[in-house]
């Protein structure tokens, strides 16, 4: 049976390393701004567990409400304002948007340095390079728990099954950096099953409950299950990854859902929190 990579104690270091950059770094706490422009149930929880980690984490946390179905332009003006005040050092965007507006000119709009998530194009385009500057959170996660797998990535072979911007693309890249030969499979991918079985490393980013079974894994190898998929079982909904439960049996590791990469991917945001805390201090202290 394959060991279990758990989330929660690699959530916990990383609270704890947060905990200690901030009391280093002296002065004022971070400061996080979510920017709400839309009333969904959902994510005013998620909001409402974000204030209490900061907390918990010391770092100062608000919300800017702006008008609830705010149009572009107000959303802009509420980002640009945030940008100016020093004393913000980082922004979050909180999603659903309204209905017409466009995710992409919202996240481009922040400052790359208090782009906590990592979003911004500037931030993206440092992962092509070798010292990557504010990293999406899921894909931190992702290279979180394989080095908590203890394995040396170098010279293995990693599939990525996903592409999008702030998931998929972003790990392949980080695997690239770490010496793995990577590649990325898509729904146009011609028999994925054949890439998936010759992984040493699986990275599973494509939100399909069930898409690997236990026969389309090499034995030993490594499994980061992203995938979030709610299903009906035994009349129950439950959350699953992208794994089949039965892959456990043949893999060497593995991140369980939940529990896995969901806990490292939150814990992420405030470690990004107090790298955008440093790194527009470090700018304000060069313009002076
Ligand atoms: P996304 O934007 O919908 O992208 C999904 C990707 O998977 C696309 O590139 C898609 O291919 C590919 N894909 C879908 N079905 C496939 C299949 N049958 N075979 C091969 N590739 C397939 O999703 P995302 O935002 O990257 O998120 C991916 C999953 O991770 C979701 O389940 C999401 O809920 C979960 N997630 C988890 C965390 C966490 O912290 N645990 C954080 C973020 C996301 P095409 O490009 O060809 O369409």
């Amino acid at each position: 049976m394959a060991e279990l990579i758990k989330g929660a104690p690699i959530a916990a270091a990383i609270e704890q390393e947060v905990k200690e950059r901030v009391s280093a770094g002296g002065g004022a706490p971070p400061r996080v701004v979510a920017v709400r422009s839309t009333a969904d149930p959902a994510s005013e929880a998620y909001l409402r567990r974000q204030g209490q980690a900061a907390e918990r984490l010391g770092l100062h946390y608000a919300i800017d409400s702006v008008a609830e179905n705010a149009t572009e332009s107000q959303i802009l003006a509420a980002i640009t304002a945030l940008n100016r005040d020093a004393a913000t050092t980082g922004i979050i965007v909180q999603l659903p948007l309204p209905r017409g507006v466009r995710p992409e000119v919202v996240q481009q709009a922040v400052d790359p340095a208090k782009d906590v998530e990592g979003v911004h194009p500037a931030n993206l385009g440092t992962l092509l390079g070798d010292s990557p500057s504010i990293v999406p959170c899921t894909a931190a996660a992702i290279m979180a728990c394989l080095a908590a797998s203890g394995r040396k990535l170098a010279g293995l072979s990693a599939i990525v099954v996903g592409r999008s911007r702030i998931v998929g693309r972003p790990a392949a890249l980080l695997l690239i950096q770490q010496n793995a030969t990577v590649t990325v499979c898509h729904r146009q991918t011609a028999d994925p099953a054949a890439h998936f079985r010759r992984a040493d490393v699986l990275v599973l980013a494509a939100g399909q409950a069930g898409l690997v079974q236990k026969d389309m894994v090499k034995p030993g190898a490594i499994v980061i299950d992203v995938g979030v998929n709610e299903v009906v079982r035994d009349g129950k909904r439950a959350l699953v990854g992208d794994a089949d439960p039965g892959v456990a049996e043949v893999a060497g590791c593995f991140t369980p859902t939940p529990g896995g990469v969901g806990p490292v991917t939150v814990a992420m945001l405030w470690r990004n929190a107090v790298t955008a805390w440093e790194l527009v201090r470090r700018r304000a202290s060069r313009a002076r």
